[in-house]
């Protein structure tokens, strides 16, 4: 009899196990605590190995194709660097909801059930059962046999399998929002990081036909506000607005200072990360993508989240006849490398997000093209990177 899996959050990781799973044989059920799905959050960069990966899962997607991130100084406006894509295949920039409903459409298509308006609250174990049971808020309770936390950074999945690693305020926050493009002359191709002291400001087209732009600011704000400090402070316009002015005012590309005027409301979006390693399953229960392993934003966790899935639905397959624990170990066994090196790439990129010196800014413009030719094999290691090919460890 085909096994039944409980999906805990229905967004990127949640969704495409789904998809990866039932291509196996196995039944999955997503359980997602917003009562539809989420329309926030900024653009988010597929990059070509995430991309196959949406290919492989029938999962159609339309963006803006970006075959380079171009990195600009805010201070002299000359390009300073240049992260190319074109070689492994285009990479796509896509708002996160139009994202998920590509995704909820080819779940559609599939006939995988999605619940909605169903928060996680418990996990029990009954080992005589052999069974994993949910309970949710609205004190529904179901059973599977085996359960896959995908509830993202603040998961309560993971407060059943390790309670003491809990996320940590990285310290930044992303203040985004879209400004519509006609009439605005932009200096990128298609996607641009403008490099500052104080932050960095990314700019970027999201859909085909480049009618909007996407403006996030990434700032280093040193407090830590609860989730409605967050709200009323993303709220405040006017001061968002006055503290972007104050990091990247005076900027020597002309369509910085438009596009910051022509903002109408941010949202705040603070960065949170887990401490890498971790513990990643316990009994029929198993964290992926951010509940397992929120890194700093890099451009490609949501790739990672993607090869989660796959990864699991192919060790599922090939250990069926085997006890689900056994399969968990294996899946980890197999994946830990893989997450342990895009972790450290992650903490040593979002360091230099961080403000800094006038000097210091001027040393890492000079030295980007160095930086980047220096880095370029774990970059096009990790965009070849196929885990379809990866080599299962028993
Ligand atoms: C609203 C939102 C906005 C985001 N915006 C951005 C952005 O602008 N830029 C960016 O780079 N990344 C953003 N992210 C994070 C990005 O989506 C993830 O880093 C990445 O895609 C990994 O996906 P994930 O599925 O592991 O986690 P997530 O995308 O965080 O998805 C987790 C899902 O689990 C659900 N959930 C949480 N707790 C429970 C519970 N107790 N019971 C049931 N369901 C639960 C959540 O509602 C969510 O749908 C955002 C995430 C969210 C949830």
């Amino acid at each position: 009899m085909s096994k039944s899996c409980l999906i805990i959050g229905g967004g990127i990781a949640g969704l495409t196990s789904a998809l990866a799973l039932q291509k196996t044989g196995i039944t999955p059920t997503i359980h997602e605590l917003r009562a539809s799905p989420s329309t926030i959050g900024g653009s988010i960069n597929l990059t070509p190995n995430a991309l196959r990966l949406l290919e492989f899962l029938d999962v159609e997607i339309q963006g803006c194709r970006v075959d380079s991130i171009e990195i600009f100084s805010l201070h002299s406006g000359k390009l300073i660097g240049e992260v190319p894509f074109r070689k492994f295949g285009p990479s796509v920039r896509i708002l996160r909801e139009e994202l998920l409903k590509a995704l909820l459409r080819a779940v559609e298509r599939s006939g995988i059930e999605v619940n909605y308006g169903e928060k996680l609250v418990g996990v029990v174990e009954d080992d005589g059962e052999e069974k994993v049971t949910a309970v949710f808020e609205n004190g529904k309770r179901v059973k599977g046999d085996f359960m896959l936390g995908c509830d993202g950074v603040h998961s309560a999945v993971r407060k059943y399998v390790e309670a003491s690693r809990g996320p940590e305020y990285t310290g930044v926050v992303v203040a985004y929002s879209i400004v519509e493009a006609p009439g605005i002359k932009t200096h990128f191709r298609s996607t641009a990081l403008n490099s500052g002291r104080c932050g960095s400001l990314l700019t970027s087209y999201f859909d085909e036909d480049r009618a909007r732009i996407y403006v996030g600011a990434v700032m280093e704000i040193k407090e830590e506000n609860d989730k409605q400090g967050w709200r009323v402070r993303g709220s405040d316009t006017q001061k968002t607005r006055d503290e972007i002015e104050r990091r990247y005012k005076n900027s020597a590309i002309p369509c910085v200072d438009e596009l910051v005027q022509k903002v109408e409301d941010f949202v705040f979006y603070p960065v949170y990360k887990l401490s890498p390693g971790g513990v990643w399953s316990k009994g029929r229960v198993l964290l992926l993508g951010d509940a397992a392993h929120a890194m700093p934003p890099q451009g490609e966790s949501t790739g990672l989240a993607i090869e989660d899935g796959v990864l699991l639905a192919r060790v599922m397959a090939s250990a069926s006849e085997k006890p689900i624990q056994e399969a968990f170990r294996v899946y980890e066994k197999t994946r830990r490398s893989r997450i342990d090196i895009a972790y450290k790439e992650a903490v040593m990129r979002w360091e230099n997000v961080k403000d800094r010196s006038w000097f210091s800014q001027k040393v890492i413009e000079w030295l980007m093209w160095i930086v980047l030719w220096y880095r370029r094999n774990p970059f096009e290691l990790s965009m070849s990177y196929d885990i379809r090919q990866e080599e299962i460890l028993e």
